[in-house]
């Protein structure tokens, strides 16, 4: 029997890097080592603080700004690829390893399907990998897969950003 798991949280809805989260401090309860890699994503949220006092290491983007996903900038294709070097570099260090919004960076091809199931195949850690639009092949090699949907959320009608909930 494998112990390793792959999790997927994808879909529209809020909630995905927030639960996985919920799952790096069940995993620190178990005083297992996580890595939680973020991609797109240069500032540190509020969680983030409190990780690193944890022991948990964040990797991220060095620099990221706002983007068309259907049309992902050079200079973030390239933090993509810096960010992945990082995650095979590291990865034997950890017991989880989260890599936040990955799901955009697989399907968009930017890390090939090819280098992920070689890096998932030759990694000891739990996975979990979040992001909206996760490739079908990914959740077909994953052992769960949430899809969390949106309902509504106060973003899309027009609201600000709310420190605390959003970041
Ligand atoms: P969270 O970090 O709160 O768990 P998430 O990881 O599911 O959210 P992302 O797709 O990473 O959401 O979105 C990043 C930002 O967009 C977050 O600040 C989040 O609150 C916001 N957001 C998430 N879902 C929606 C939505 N359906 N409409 C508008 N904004 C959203
Ligand atoms: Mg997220």
């Amino acid at each position: 029997m494998k112990n390793k798991r792959i999790l997927v949280i994808t879909g529209n809805g809020k909630g995905k890097t927030t639960a996985a989260i919920g799952i790096i401090i069940r995993s620190l309860g178990h005083e297992k080592k996580v890595g939680f890699f973020k991609f797109f994503k240069s500032k540190l949220s509020g969680e983030d603080k409190i990780l690193k006092k944890l022991g948990v290491r964040i990797f991220q983007f060095k620099k990221a700004q706002f983007f068309n996903p259907q049309k992902i900038p050079k200079n973030l294709i390239k933090e993509c690829e810096a960010l992945w070097q990082k995650v095979l570099k590291n990865k034997d260090q950890f017991d989880l390893i989260v890599l936040d919004e990955i799901n955009l960076a697989l399907s968009a091809q930017i890390i090939t399907k090819k280098d992920f199931i070689n890096f998932a195949q030759n990694t000891k850690a739990n996975l979990i990998c979040t992001g909206r639009a996760a490739p079908i092949w990914l959740k077909k090699i994953a052992d769960t897969v949430s899809e969390i949907k949106d309902i509504k959320h106060d973003l899309g009608i027009g609201n600000q950003t709310q420190q605390g909930i959003e970041f």
